[in-house]
């Protein structure tokens, strides 16, 4: 039996997040993941409420959070605390060499690789928009085979928004990979990690852009957590460059959750992958130890508290039966609508929320979990991230937000 003081279950946003705090706090702390969380494909962007429930934006993150329902995850995690867990973040990022930048009485409107624009909180250096108040010239840069990017559209619907009206060109950049496959973010930023990949875009570069524009790139700068190639690319070319949305895997939040690992490491934390939580030894509502499977054996691992982190439907923390949605290590009761035909609402592009998306488990003010009839659960359970019941993060944005915060708040509490 392997003894901490807490075990965090997951190791996405939320989990990562939790084990930094409660390693902060002087707990001995493993963290188990069965896999990599969805960090490593998303944004990277801490979005942390961009709309209300009517779909309409908020002047800023902190006016959403004095109107989100008493069900929201932020009404039990509490302003303060959401306020504490922002503090947290850009302190750690920065401290590493990352800052991120953007606070909570800003809503920060960022480009998509459709285009558009979407609201968020928190942003790396590289997707600050701040450069582009200072020129009218404007490069929708893109990369030869690159899957799921087109320049012009960017460039062709960005210039119909407001703060975007600008005069955009196109410049293509050819990595020139030959491997006869689709190419994807990862490689691009891969090849701009090398020495030569970057001098060859710079290369490419000077000769189609003019100084003093802005650059608007694919999320493609490197994969490390720094900002190197950030600052080689816009000292060589003279321009600012912004990376923009994209489809996964955008090397945004595989930078973040790099940078989260090195922290972990560097602060102590156990962190055990490929560690599938099967089940938990509960006694008098109190959990002893939880139970992993693998192939070959399974083994125990025991603390005082637990973090559960192990994402929604998607990262596999609930799971859909028939007739039911099901919480399958603590069976902890999932709350949802009564019949899974109100599951869904049928039409997909309208301005309403989807009930699965709330789906979730139903905590306390101190994020533990609470029984159908509204009493504790169990006493050294904490929930957070995706598996919280009350909000539906693509509709509000709020993914990692929800995250962070839940993440913080429950390595407080333990
Ligand atoms: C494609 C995509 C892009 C996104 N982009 C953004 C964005 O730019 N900004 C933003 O704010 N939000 C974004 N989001 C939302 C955001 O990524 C998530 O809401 C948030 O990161 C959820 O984090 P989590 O840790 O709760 O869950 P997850 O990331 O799902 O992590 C769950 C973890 O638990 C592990 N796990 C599951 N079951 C077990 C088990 N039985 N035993 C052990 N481990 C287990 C998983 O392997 C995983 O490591 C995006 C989401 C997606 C899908």
């Amino acid at each position: 039996m392997r003894q901490s003081d807490v075990i965090v279950i997951g190791g996405g946003f939320a989990g990562l997040t939790a084990a930094a705090v409660a390693a902060k706090r002087g707990k001995t702390v493993t963290v188990l993941s069965k896999g990599v969380g969805t960090l490593t494909i998303s944004g990277g962007t801490i979005d942390l409420l961009g709309c209300g429930s009517d779909g309409r934006p908020f002047a800023s993150p902190a006016a959403g959070l004095a109107l989100v329902d008493p069900d929201h995850p932020y009404s039990k995690i509490g302003k303060e605390a959401v306020q504490a867990a922002v503090d947290f973040f850009l302190d750690l990022c920065e401290t590493a060499g990352f800052p991120y930048r953007g606070n909570l009485q800003e809503m920060k409107w960022i480009p998509t690789a459709a285009g558009t624009i979407k609201p968020t909180c928190l942003v790396p250096k590289t997707m600050d928009t701040a450069p582009l108040a200072e020129t009218d010239m404007v490069y929708a840069v893109g990369f030869h085979c690159l899957k799921d990017y087109y320049p012009h559209i960017v460039a062709k619907n960005l210039q119909k928004l407001p703060g975007y009206d600008k005069t955009y060109h196109i410049a293509m950049v050819d990595p020139r990979f030959t491997a006869g496959r689709d190419v994807s973010a990862l490689d691009i930023a891969r090849w701009l990690d090398t020495e030569s990949g970057r001098q060859d875009c710079i290369e490419q570069l000077r000769n189609t852009v003019k100084p003093g524009a802005v650059l608007l790139l694919p999320p493609v700068l490197g994969t490390r957590p720094d900002y190197q190639v950030l600052q080689e690319l816009e000292q060589a070319v003279r321009c600012r460059i912004i990376e923009t949305v994209a489809l996964p895997p955008a090397m945004t939040g595989f930078r973040l959750r790099n940078l989260l690992l090195d922290h972990l490491k560097s602060a102590g934390v156990r962190i055990v992958e490929q560690a599938f939580v099967a089940k938990a030894i509960v006694e008098n509502g109190r959990c002893l130890a939880v139970v992993t499977q693998n192939s070959d054996r399974e083994r125990s691992y025991s603390a005082q508290a637990f973090i559960l982190a192990n994402g929604g439907f998607y990262g596999g923390g609930l799971l859909a039966e028939p007739g039911k949605a099901v919480e399958p290590i603590f069976h902890l009761p999932v709350k949802a609508p009564a019949s899974q035909t109100q599951w869904s609402n049928p039409r997909l592009f309208s301005r309403e929320q989807q009930p699965f998306a709330k789906i979730g488990i139903a905590v306390d003010s101190t994020l533990r979990p609470l029984a159908e009839n509204g009493s504790l659960a169990l006493e050294n359970v904490y929930i957070a991230g995706r598996s919280l019941a009350g909000y539906d993060f693509c509709f509000e944005k709020s993914g990692n937000g929800v995250a962070l915060a839940s993440g913080y708040q429950a390595a407080m509490m333990v």
